[in-house]
């Protein structure tokens, strides 16, 4: 039952005109599960993610967040439409989105960056956003550097910047689309890292990786997708050691 889901996607479907990217796929998460979203690219593991939070709006389908259905009309085409700017800004306080390429803001401090969804969206005071976004910045171990620009910091420590900028808004649920493939690769294991800290935390998190041994060592599911639908999806032992999908073989023989 998606009412008992901290997050639940139902026939989730995406057409960009002709091309039909998703082709209605489901997945519950439970509170504290980590899923990984793995497979080939061009699969539409980031179409997934995106619809989640409406980067993109989906053609068809529903989503709950904790047991609450957006409501998301339909245009004239009879395609659903983005939901109102306050229905996302409440959406994106409660699921957070982790991008590749980080998008800090490159104009302000690190503890800027932190602050400006709290204050922005929240309403928090700067006292108390700050406050926290120290204690955020600490937990990602940046504490030094909260004055510095993000263009001073190496690509780690820009992601790691945007993990503390997601949690400054308490999300009840997690997204990252790929976060440490941007990263060279001495510095993807203090993401990593992170990363593991907060699914050791209990956080709900979804993974879009190709960091095989992680997903694997901090999922409780994997899902792999094959040209828009759901081609396999169970534990990480199931999945990574006996797959019952041919192309999930394949795919897993390719890269792992
Ligand atoms: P993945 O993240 O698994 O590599 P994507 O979700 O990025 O896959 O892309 C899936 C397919 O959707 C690809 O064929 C891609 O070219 C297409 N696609 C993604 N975004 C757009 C867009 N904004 N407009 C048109 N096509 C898109
Ligand atoms: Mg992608």
């Amino acid at each position: 039952m998606p009412e008992n889901s901290a997050i639940s996607l139902k026939n989730i479907h995406k057409s960009f005109g002709d091309l039909e990217v998703l082709k209605g796929i489901d997945l519950q998460a439970h509170e504290h599960d980590v899923i990984s979203i793995i497979g080939s690219s061009g699969s539409g593991k980031s179409t997934f993610l995106r619809c989640i939070n409406l980067l993109e709006t989906p053609t068809e389908g529903e989503i709950w967040i904790t047991g609450e259905k957006l409501a998301l009309s339909r245009g004239k085409s009879g395609d659903l439409e983005s939901a109102d700017h306050k229905q996302l800004a409440h959406l994106r306080s409660r699921v957070g989105f982790v991008f590749q390429n980080f998008n800090l803001w490159p104009h302000k401090t690190l503890i800027e960056n932190v602050i400006e969804g709290p204050t922005q969206v929240l309403g928090q005071s700067k006292d108390q956003a700050v406050a926290y976004a120290e204690e955020l910045l600490a937990k990602v171990g940046l504490s030094e550097r909260k004055d510095f620009y993000p263009s001073q910091l190496s690509g780690g420590q820009q992601q790691r910047v945007a993990i503390a900028r997601t949690l400054a808004m308490d999300p009840q649920v997690l997204l990252f689309d790929e976060p440490t493939s941007a990263l060279d690769p001495e510095l993807v294991g203090e993401v990593l890292g992170v990363m593991r800290d907060l699914a050791c935390e209990g956080r709900t998190m979804l993974i879009v990786t190709h960091e095989m041994a992680f997903a694997r060592e901090v999922s409780n599911k994997i899902m792999f997708l094959h040209q828009g639908q759901v081609e396999e999806f169970g534990s990480p032992e199931q999945v990574f050691e006996n797959p019952t999908s041919e192309r999930c073989r394949e795919f897993l023989s390719t890269i792992y």
